[in-house]
C-alpha cells in the first residue's frame, strides 16, 4: 500500500509532530505500519528512505545500503568520541504478511482505537523500530556528544531470511558495525507473577535451529495385497507418535540458573525450582520446558510412489530446535531415543545446527535496564530468557561477540494480546507501551553517552 494512503492533510507523512514524545512516537509508527513491507517480497526500501528524511532531520548521518535496490538497510549514526562502549539500536523494517481475514480493520491503516495502535508491525516490530529512532532523534537534537558511537540499523529480511540482504549481510560486509552492545527485539514483557513480584523478560540468548529429514525406511510392496505388520507408513505413524510424546532430557543451563534465582525460586533440586517457577505465570509455564529442552517437531511428510505402492521409504521433515551447546551428536542421539526401537531411519541435517550464542548478564547495559526498570516499576526484577524463536540478535552475538538483548517494555499491554496478536489478525499495541518504549531506549542512550 502507498505510505501516503488514507491519509488526511493534517496527518501527512514525513512531518512528525514535535513536542510531544508520544505524538512523534506514536506518528512515526503509524507512519511505518503504513509502508507495506510484508516479506515476501519485504520491499523495505521505502520504509528505510522514510526514516531516513526523519533522522537527517533530528542531524543525524544516516546512509542507506544493500545488494538489492528494493531491500535496502538504513545505518545511522551519532559518532562518540570513542571513550566509551558503543551502542546499537537494532529492529527489522519488514514484517509478515497479513490475511485480512480475522482482522477487523485494514492491516496497513495503523488505526488507533481504545488505546491502542492495531496493524500489522504493531507488535512486531514497527513499535520498537519507532520508539528506537525517536530515542535517537531526541538524543540527537539535545547535542550532547556521547563517549561512545550510538547506531541505529534498521535491516530487512528479518522475517523470512532467506535472501542474505538484511542482517546476515550488513555482518559481514560492514565490520565497521561492530558494537560493544545491542538492544533488540524479543523481550520487555511485565509479568505479574503468582507471588506478587514483577518480572520484566530480557532475552539474553538463542536457541540453535535446524531442520532435520528423518527418512523412515520399510519394504517395498504392491497395495493390492497388504501386510497388515509391514508397512512403511505405519512406522512413519508411530515415529511421529513417539517423537510428538517423548520426553526430551532435561538441561538447566548457567542462564535458566539466572532466572530461578532473578525470580526467587526457592533452593533446591532444577526440577522442583522449574515446577515453581512455571507456576508463576502461564507465559514462563509455556516458555520454560522449551528453555531447557530440546524439540524435535514433525511439520512435514512426503512418499515418492504411485498410490498403488507401499514406498520403500517416507520422509518426515522436523523442526529442530537445540540448546545453545548441545551439538548434532547430541541431536542424533536425542532423535534415536525418541523414535525408539523397532523403526529403521535416517536422518539427514537439512541446515548445520546454528546459533546458539548467549549474552551474559554481568554488564554495564544490563545494569542501564535494572536502573531503568526500577524507575519505571519499583521492586520489579529483569528476568533473562533463552528464546525458542530467531531474531538478528544471533547474527551480531555471532560476527561481532555484541552483548545483546532483547527488551522493549510491554507494560500496558496485556500479556496474552501481545503474543497471540504477532503474525496474527488485530496486531496490537497500547500506546502507552509506544511511549514507555521511547522513553526506556532514551534512558538508555543518555546514559551510555554519559558512561
Ligand atoms: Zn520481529
Amino acid at each position: 500500500m502507498d505510505a501516503a494512503a488514507g491519509r488526511t492533510e493534517s496527518d501527512a507523512p514525513g512531518q512528525p509532530v514535535l513536542g510531544s514524545l508520544e505524538a512523534e512516537v506514536v506518528g512515526l509508527a503509524r507512519d511505518l505500519i503504513r509502508m507495506d513491507t510484508s516479506n515476501p517480497p519485504g520491499n523495505e526500501t521505502p520504509a528505510a528512505e522514510f526514516l531516513a528524511g526523519y533522522l537527517r532531520e533530528a542531524g543525524i548521518e544516516v546512509e542507506l545500503t544493500g545488494t538489492d535496490p528494493a531491500r535496502l538497510n538504513l545505518i545511522a549514526r551519532i559518532p562518540g568520541t570513542g571513550e566509551g562502549p558503543s551502542l546499537m539500536l537494532m529492529a527489522h523494517t519488514d514484517v509478515v504478511p497479513a490475511p485480512p481475514t480475522n482482522w477487523t480493520v485494514p492491516p496497513f491503516d495503523a488505526t488507533l482505537r481504545d488505546g491502542y495502535l492495531i496493524g500489522r508491525g504493531a507488535v512486531d516490530m514497527k513499535n520498537e523500530l519507532a520508539a528506537r529512532a525517536v530515542a535517537m532523534a531526541n538524543f540527537a537534537r539535545s547535542g550532547v556528544r556521547p563517549r561512545g558511537d550510538l547506531v541505529l540499523v534498521a535491516e530487512s529480511d528479518e522475517e523470512r531470511n532467506t535472501a542474505d540482504v538484511g542482517m546476515s549481510w550488513l555482518v559481514r560486509e560492514r565490520p565497521d558495525l561492530k558494537c560493544d552492545f545491542a538492544l533488540n527485539e524479543g523481550g520487555g514483557q511485565l509479568l505479574e507473577l503468582a507471588n506478587g513480584r514483577q518480572v520484566m523478560t530480557v532475552s539474553v540468548g538463542e536457541k540453535k535451529v535446524t531442520s532435520l529429514r528423518v527418512r523412515i525406511k520399510g519394504v517395498s510392496a504392491h497395495a493390492s495385497v497388504p501386510d497388515r505388520e509391514n508397512n512403511t507408513l505405519l512406522s512413519v505413524s508411530k515415529a511421529i507418535q513417539n517423537l510428538n510424546s517423548h520426553d526430551f532430557e532435561l538441561q538447566v543451563s548457567d542462564s535458566v540458573r539466572a532466572s530461578l534465582d532473578a525470580i526467587g525460586a526457592p533452593p533446591g533440586e532444577d526440577s522442583q525450582r522449574l515446577a515453581w517457577m512455571a507456576a508463576q505465570h502461564p507465559v514462563l509455564a509455556d516458555l520454560l520446558p522449551v528453555m531447557t529442552r530440546m524439540t524435535i517437531t514433525p511439520t512435514g511428510l512426503a512418499t515418492f510412489e504411485p498410490s498403488n505402492v507401499i514406498p520403500p521409504f517416507a520422509d518426515i521433515t522436523c523442526d529442530c530446535r537445540a540448546l545453545p551447546g548441545q551439538s548434532e551428536d547430541e541431536v542424533r542421539r536425542h532423535l534415536a531415543e525418541a523414535i525408539g526401537e523397532g523403526i529403521d531411519y535416517e536422518v539427514e541435517f537439512l541446515e548445520p545446527l546454528e546459533g546458539g550464542y548467549e549474552s551474559p548478564t554481568e554488564t554495564g547495559l544490563w545494569a542501564i535496564c535494572e536502573d531503568y526498570l526500577e524507575e519505571r516499576c519499583p521492586g520489579a526484577t529483569l528476568l533473562p530468557m533463552i528464546t525458542p524463536g530467531f531474531t538478528d540478535s544471533h547474527w551480531v552475538r555471532q560476527a561481532f561477540g555484541t552483548v545483546a538483548y532483547g527488551m522493549a517494555p510491554v507494560i500496558a499491554t496485556d500479556v496474552n494480546i501481545y503474543l497471540d496478536s504477532m503474525h496474527g489478525a488485530d496486531e496490537r499495541l497500547m500506546v502507552a507501551d509506544l511511549v514507555d518504549m521511547a522513553e526506556f531506549h532514551l534512558f538508555v542512550l543518555n546514559r551510555f553517552a554519559a558512561a
